[in-house]
């Protein structure tokens, strides 16, 4: 098994929403919870139309939950799904790149705002992941694709330029998102903040999201 670090260079524009995200103020910053969570439904309803359709996935029995933990002591927020995981190739893909050709049009509406930027809108624009970098200053991610055949990976990224990815230790199905949170920003490692946001931007997702092990 190679465990060489690969860096790779974000795409252009996502360095410059990146580059925005990272230095201005925010009004409703907790949308990004809102993103992650829909990000990891979308990736068990993914699986499950596999399951459906496709040959046998791996873990064919992992319950589909989505989890979040909070550490109040390490300051981290992790978000797990069960969902369909990334390769390699498909987390340069996802995470670096833009697919959509309206994301240049919101990053330049942001840019021409003054201090106060209000973010809510980026997950029309097909870039609500980068919304993490709000609250965190380095976020990590551990994957593991449905197919039977392959590896799992770590990404891993300050924000700034560029990211990292390593080939990790075997694990179960679907992706964790480790969020290291900015100091201003340690709020969100607190169960009772988790729970209020949740209840206010993600009740209709149609799986069940445990915080802390405790449904919500
Ligand atoms: P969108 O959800 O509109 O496509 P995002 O920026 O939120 O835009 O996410 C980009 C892409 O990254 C998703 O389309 C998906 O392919 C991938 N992705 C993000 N989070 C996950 C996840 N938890 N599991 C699998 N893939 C994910
Ligand atoms: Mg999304």
């Amino acid at each position: 098994m190679s465990t060489a670090v690969e860096t790779k260079e974000f795409q252009t524009e996502i360095r410059q929403l990146l580059d925005i995200v990272i230095h201005s103020l925010y009004t409703d910053r907790e949308i990004f919870l809102r993103e992650l969570i829909s990000n990891a439904a979308d990736a068990m309803e993914k699986l499950r139309y596999t399951q459906l359709t496709g040959p046998e996935v791996k873990d064919k029995d992992a319950v589909l939950e989505i989890h979040i933990d909070t550490d109040d002591n390490s300051h981290t927020l992790t978000i797990t799904d069960t969902g369909i995981g990334m390769t390699r190739e498909e987390l340069v893909e996802n995470l670096g790149t833009i697919a959509h050709s309206g994301s240049k049009e919101f990053i330049k509406h942001l840019s021409a705002k003054g201090d106060q930027k209000d973010l809510n809108l980026i997950g029309q624009f097909g870039v609500g992941f980068y919304s993490a970098f709000m609250v965190a200053d380095k976020v990590t991610i551990y994957t593991r694709s449905y197919h039977q055949e392959g590896e799992s990976f770590t990404w891993e990224s300050d924000g700034v330029g560029s990211y990292t990815i390593t080939e990790g230790e075997e694990r179960v199905r679907g992706t964790k998102m480790v969020l290291h949170l900015k100091e201003d920003a340690y709020d969100f490692a607190k169960e009772e903040t988790i729970k209020r946001v949740i209840k206010q931007y993600s009740s209709f997702v149609p799986y069940p999201i445990m915080v802390n092990e405790q449904k919500v």
